[in-house]
């Protein structure tokens, strides 16, 4: 059924890995100024890492 034309997944994903597990990020729940939930592996990390694009 594959033609052999996969596409890396990192280049569609729009969360960078998470900082605790490096996992794949595919949503975020900022909880405050320093904390959120990465998903889906559940993750309590710096919503700076979600955030970061303009903001330095
Ligand atoms: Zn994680």
């Amino acid at each position: 059924m594959s033609d052999g034309a996969e596409r890396p997944a990192d280049e569609s994903t729009p969360y960078p890995p998470c900082s605790e597990c490096g996992g794949t990020v595919v949503a975020a729940t900022v909880l405050g100024p320093m904390a959120a939930i990465a998903s889906p592996c559940g993750c309590v990390v710096s919503p700076e890492m979600f955030d970061g694009a303009g903001h330095e």
